[in-house]
């Protein structure tokens, strides 16, 4: 076999996680801040490097050409479709963590639109991905040495790279190399499946027996290949965003066609849900908040702090300058899951009230047409930003007072969570990972974080915001009593890291969390 031990390299050493430190590979198809274009990118910045502070080593390979990293001189060929196609390794190191970058012909025109292109030529950009993901712990020398494959576990995230766990078993376990390596599949999004006609398995390079893993009917696609179906059945451990998108997986409307895979395979599924980079959003340190009027601020300086941003909000936008008109701000993709079109339907209740709406997404043209009209239309309360503005984001954050999350499903949301550190209150429909992160306001305890609806239609939208404005406008001490509590949760990383770190070790030894204590 290749076995290769891990050897000692001369990075400044890190408090260990005990007998457990592992070389981690964690693999997704975008990674903040180079290329993020949703929460994937969020959790592939964050989650490595809170791993690293638990001593790990982490590698994370993703595709393009950047300015931070350096050529590591090792070039490979790998095949996709019968072509050899050479790849080259770049490697930073930074915060921890050791970026592998992995530049080559057929990633450089998509590495601003990863996910570009007919579904074929994205199929064949993860196939050669997680073909040269696999073996970065063998061939690039991260800080001066090798990783090894010595306890060593992959994670892998969404359909786009659900095809390591494959390959990791069909090129290399199952012929005694990289016998001890295991792999996690993290489940982002099951919408998106990597889906396509059964002959696109004769692309994925595999050995005919592996053709079953692929194989899924459902009543929508008929008999199709799935490359999802595939991961989860071959992963050691499947983990995903929050508990309540976790129970939504295993029922028929929430799998998506995959709910019975889910069940089947339900002693090695967990839900973590996801934690935020407390440097990018942090209203102390936010690098946005340090200009154009804008100001950092935390819980004691929250009042004067949260009105400066909101006056520069305003002017920035061209809203009029009122201290105490709420201003409502929905953020996000532009698309069914978000339920952006479910404002569109209130908006007569909006125009009926004293607020301003502040709405940022990209997507659907039929949907950026409508923020572009609604502008438009309401030019004195709403505005439409049509774009992906990590600033903006940033901004409209800490100058709103309320964030509306209306997701028809949402695996765990990022956007409520941000808020609540700055002050914000969210007012989301209680599904997946809102449901697990926002609780209800209750009025007479003086708990909660904010409001929950039941259904996502715009009257059920409607009625929540309707009390949660009547909170903001007539009970200030219970508005100041929910900002604080949203600010004082411990939303880090380093809460889920740690589970994150018991699900690997528990793929490691093969064992269930409750041998994992007898472990100790
Ligand atoms: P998803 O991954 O489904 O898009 P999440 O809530 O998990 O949703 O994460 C979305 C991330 O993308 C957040 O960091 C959010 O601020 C960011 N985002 C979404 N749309 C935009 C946009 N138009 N401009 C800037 N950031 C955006």
């Amino acid at each position: 076999g290749n076995d290769v031990a891990p050897e000692e390299d001369n990075k400044p050493s890190l408090p260990l996680a005990g007998v457990n430190v592992m070389n981690i590979l964690f693999v997704a198809a975008e990674c903040g801040p180079w290329s993020k274009t949703g929460g994937l990118g969020d959790v592939a910045g964050a989650l490595p490097k809170a791993l690293a502070r638990r001593g790990h080593r982490v590698v994370v390979p993703m595709y393009g050409d950047y300015p931070e990293p350096e050529y590591t001189g090792v070039r490979k060929r790998y095949k996709v479709d019968g072509q050899d196609i050479e790849v080259s390794y770049y490697h930073a190191y930074i915060d921890g963590v050791d970026f592998v970058f992995i530049e080559c012909s057929l990633f450089r025109h998509c590495q601003h639109n990863i996910y570009g292109g007919d579904r074929l030529e994205i199929l064949k950009r993860m196939i050669l991905f997680c073909k040269a993901a696999v073996e970065v712990p063998w061939h690039v020398p991260c800080g001066g040495v090798c990783y090894g494959d010595g306890n060593l576990v992959f994670i892998a995230n969404d359909w786009h790279t659900a095809l390591l766990p494959v390959y990791l078993k069909a090129y290399y376990r199952d012929h005694g190399v990289m016998k001890y390596a295991r792999s996690v599949l993290v489940v982002h999004n099951i919408a998106h499946q990597g889906r396509g006609p059964v002959e696109n398995f004769f692309h994925a390079d595999l050995p005919e027996q592996y053709l079953d893993l692929f194989k899924l009917y459902d009543p929508v696609g008929g008999e199709h290949f799935n490359i999802f179906a595939a991961g989860l059945k071959t992963a050691d451990r499947v983990v995903t965003v929050s508990h309540g998108y976790a129970w939504e997986l295993k029922t028929s409307e929430g799998g998506w066609g995959l709910h019975e895979i889910i069940n089947d395979n339900d002693w090695k599924f967990r839900g973590i849900v996801n934690g935020i980079d407390t440097n990018d959003w942090n209203p102390k340190l936010d690098v946005y908040l340090q200009s154009d009027g804008y100001t950092n601020y935390s819980l004691k300086t929250l009042k004067t702090g949260k009105t400066k941003c909101k006056a520069a909000l305003q002017k920035e936008l061209g809203l009029p300058l009122r201290p105490k008109v709420p201003v409502i701000a929905f953020i996000g993709r532009l698309d069914h899951q978000k339920g952006v079109d479910l404002i569109g339907d209130a908006m007569p209740w909006f125009a009926s009230q004293d607020v301003q709406l502040i709405m940022l997404g990209s997507g659907r043209p039929d949907l950026e047409d409508m923020l572009r009209r609604f502008q438009g239309q309401y030019q004195d309360k709403v505005r439409g930003w049509v774009g992906f503005s990590v600033k903006m984001a940033h901004r409209i954050t800490a100058g709103a007072d309320i964030l509306l999350m209306p997701s028809r499903f949402e695996p765990c949301g990022l956007n409520q969570l941000y808020a609540m550190t700055y002050g914000t209150v969210p007012v989301v429909h209680a599904v997946g990972g809102l449901r697990d992160t926002v609780t209800q306001f209750d009025p007479f305890k003086e708990t909660g974080h904010g409001w929950t609806f039941d259904r996502a239609e715009p009257g059920k939208l409607t009625n929540a915001l309707g009390n949660c404005l009547n909170t903001y406008w007539n009970h200030e001490s219970s508005w100041e009593g929910l900002q604080m509590r949203g600010m004082t949760q411990d939303l880090s990383w380093d809460n889920a890291a740690k589970i994150y770190e018991e699900v690997l070790v528990a793929a490691k030894y093969q064992c269930t969390e409750y041998m994992l204590i007898i472990f100790g």
